[in-house]
């Protein structure tokens, strides 16, 4: 069965990965809740733009992943506009690359909070319906960060193995009732997420621009090369799809062979 008439909530969908998710979805004919900051003027462009190409609905919520009443609210906002969350896809995520030691602590929480809590958050609210209706797929955005650490990045680490155990539990929970629940991890795509940790990765190992993108970010990735957004969608795309209604509790990895040494 074709994706067309679901519906979608993509959070953290005004750019990068997440907006790429969602214009996948849209393009297979399924309406699409947008979330994410971002200029209210290009949000609205994009938007309206979506819509207009793929001709689905979309809509738009400022829902902010740092506060669990607003989740709650934009999913119950979804569900009354689209009349569902049949696709809940957990993509908002930000990075913080400082030692330990000195990690500010307001930093740690936001971290976490925008990257872990707000799954637990979504699922909570999504999972009633999607029970209801005996049919699911919930993809996480992980990282390769999820299997293997870096230094200085101890918040997000944390954070995105806690997502994966957190898709796996949940999994469990709901593998009788139609309803998967996976992650994607990938190694570096070429994001903004990812221009906007050059400078703080220059600071803490004082290096130069293209040290940081050859000799960090590229160093572990074994093909030498970006993942691109669109590759993450088509594996989103993939696991919401009737060909993998047996994967669940699964980590997808797309990280060129970092994590294979
Ligand atoms: P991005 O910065 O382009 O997108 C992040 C999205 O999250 C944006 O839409 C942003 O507005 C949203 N967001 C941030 N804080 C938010 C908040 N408080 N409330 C609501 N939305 C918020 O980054 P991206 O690279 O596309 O990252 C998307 C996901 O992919 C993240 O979870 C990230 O950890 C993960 N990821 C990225 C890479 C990479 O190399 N880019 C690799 C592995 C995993």
């Amino acid at each position: 069965m074709s994706l067309a008439k679901r519906n979608a909530l993509v959070t953290g969908s005004t750019s990068g990965i997440g907006l790429a998710v969602a214009r996948a979805l849209a393009k297979e004919g399924v309406n699409v809740m947008l979330n994410g900051l971002g200029d209210a003027v290009q949000i609205e462009k994009t938007r309206a733009g979506l819509a207009e190409e793929f001709g689905v609905k979309v809509l738009y919520s400022p829902a902010n992943m740092l506060k669990p009443g607003e989740i709650a609210a934009m999913v119950r906002e979804a569900e009354d506009a689209l009349g569902s969350v049949d696709i809940l896809v957990n993509n908002a995520g930000i990075q913080h690359v400082a030692p330990v030691d000195e990690f500010p602590i307001e930093q740690w929480d936001r971290v976490i909070a925008i990257n872990l809590n707000s799954a637990f958050h979504t699922m909570r609210a999504a999972l009633p319906g999607m029970k209801k209706r005996k049919w699911g797929r919930i993809v996480s955005t992980a990282s390769a960060h999820s299997l293997t650490a870096s230094p200085f990045k101890s918040a997000y680490v944390a954070a995105k193995h806690g997502l994966t155990g957190l898709s796996k539990a949940v999994a469990l929970e709901v593998a009788t009732m139609g309803i998967t629940v996976n992650c994607i991890s990938p190694a570096y795509v070429w994001t903004p997420l990812v221009e906007a940790q050059i400078p703080d990765t220059m600071t803490a190992r004082n290096m130069t621009r293209e040290q940081v993108i050859n000799d960090v970010m590229l160093e572990r990735q074994p093909t030498k090369q970006f993942v691109t957004v669109d590759q993450v969608a088509a594996a989103a795309l993939f696991l919401c799809s009737d060909a993998a209604s047996q994967i669940t509790g699964s980590n997808l990895v797309i990280d060129g062979g970092w994590t294979a040494q």
